[in-house]
């Protein structure tokens, strides 16, 4: 893409009310803009990163049998009255309306509820079973608090996965697959060393669930970490009894404050039992669906991202997720014009191979393309100049590192096709 052509402006302030780290730089490099406390709309540049973490979720739910669908926003008071999660006394969070006829409706902020009722119509017979269905859906919850940036939304995209099972047994394997699938999800997303499977409570549900918390100072959570188990316990739960089970000492485990990415839960037959969801068995003998539920906020994941990786000049995006894969400066364009012909050459290389480019062929200063380019934090920069094409070379600088190298103009796209990061 050519910078001039990105509405998108980048900024020197963020919002002087914003105070999270993530929203200020992505409002700066113009990847959100926020339209009132813990309400954020993604702009091209946000909403490609989005997208990428949605595209690595998608792939690993689909790797373990998910079936990607849609459910509506709008809810049914009467489904929610089943389970016991309408009134505002029993769940705090909703956002409530009314239909024209003085009806009452919701906007949904998880969907056990209308997915089990659903089901009803698909799932009879225990050869229906087990299924495991997903979506990326929009969800409302009208948080107390709000100023954690996009990492705390009141309007955000979750992907919620559900699965349905014939007994404890598959529904225990089950989950144990998700758990894997969230491990390689957060690997890939570039935030695997900092997040760890963490033992939590079950909240509405039952007696515990995993948490996949990352580690980082803007969190809310606070967990105790075993670094050599890869594991920890959330603060919400430590006593001596769970530590006891999971086999722990407390001398072993480090205080540290944390953001859940991800959690998943085993429902048992909470939800089936509410909303009559059965199965005829081998016997033809009427049993409860076994489910379970397994969140990933791609909001959240992005903000957590930048809080993790960024400096003191901007974001630093991980390759997998990053906006672009190359961010092309041309120098001076205007002392010397095949400065912009070769800029313009190498762009369309890239273009072809199907490395992802951003150029920036704005008429701005050296300075500000530099500043620009850091803040926005593509992870390759090539600089083409008067100096680097009599070279015949590209100059490369990765974001993530201080010093640049020299590469061979005709090296160039070896050297993205090659580039781990
Ligand atoms: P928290 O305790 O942080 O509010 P939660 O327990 O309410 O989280 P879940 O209901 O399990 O979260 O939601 C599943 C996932 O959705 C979370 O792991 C998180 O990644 C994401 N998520 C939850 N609430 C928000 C929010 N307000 N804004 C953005 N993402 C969210
Ligand atoms: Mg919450």
């Amino acid at each position: 893409m050519r910078q001039s052509q990105l509405f998108s402006k980048t900024r020197k302030e963020a919002p002087s009310d914003e105070v999270s780290k993530n929203a200020q730089l992505l409002i700066r490099g113009g990847f959100i803009n926020k339209e009132m406390a813990g309400v954020y709309d993604y702009l091209p540049l946000g909403l490609r990163v989005l997208n990428k973490i949605v595209a690595v979720i998608r792939q690993e739910m689909n790797a373990v049998g998910g079936q990607e669908l849609s459910l509506s926003s709008l809810q049914s008071k009467d489904i929610w009255k089943k389970s016991d999660r309408w009134d505002d006394d029993k769940v705090d969070i909703w956002f409530k309306t009314k239909f024209q006829n003085g009806a009452e409706t919701g906007l949904g902020f998880t969907h056990e509820e209308p997915l089990t009722n659903l089901m009803k119509d698909h799932i009879s017979s225990f050869r229906d079973l087990p299924v495991a269905v997903y979506q990326f859906q929009t969800k409302f919850r009208n948080e107390i608090r709000a100023k954690s940036g996009i990492m705390r939304g009141r309007e955000f995209l979750m992907k919620d996965l559900y699965t349905f099972c014939k007994d404890k047994n598959e529904q225990d394997s089950y989950y144990e697959k998700l758990k894997k699938a969230y491990v390689k999800i957060f690997d890939k997303l570039g935030i695997g060393a900092q997040t760890f499977v963490t033992f939590a409570s079950g909240g509405l549900f039952s007696k515990y669930s995993n948490e996949f918390q990352t580690v980082t100072d803007a969190g809310e959570d606070i967990i105790y970490i075993n670094k050599a188990k890869k594991f920890a316990v959330n603060k919400e739960v430590l006593n001596e009894e769970v530590l006891k089970d999971l086999g722990l000492k407390r001398e072993e485990l480090v205080e540290m404050k944390a953001v859940e990415v991800g959690n998943i839960f085993n429902l048992g037959t909470r939800f089936s039992d509410a909303l009559a969801l059965t199965y005829k068995d081998e016997k033809g003998e009427s049993k409860p669906v076994w489910m379970g539920s397994y969140g990933i906020g791609p909001g959240r994941v992005m903000g957590a991202i930048v809080e993790l990786k960024a400096d003191e000049k901007g974001i630093v995006w991980p390759k997998e997720v990053a906006p672009f894969f190359v961010h092309l400066i041309e120098i001076n364009p205007k002392k010397n014009p095949t400065v912009k012909n070769e800029a313009e050459k190498l762009y369309q290389e890239f273009l072809s191979a199907g490395i992802e480019v951003l150029w920036d062929d704005r008429e701005a200063t050296t300075g500000e393309k530099f500043a620009d380019s850091d803040l926005i934090g593509i992870p390759v920069r090539m600089i083409i100049s008067e100096k680097t094409i009599a070279e015949n070379i590209v100059e490369v600088k990765k974001r993530a590192s201080v010093e640049s190298e020299k590469i061979s103009r005709d090296k160039v796209l070896i050297f993205c096709q090659k580039t781990n990061l």
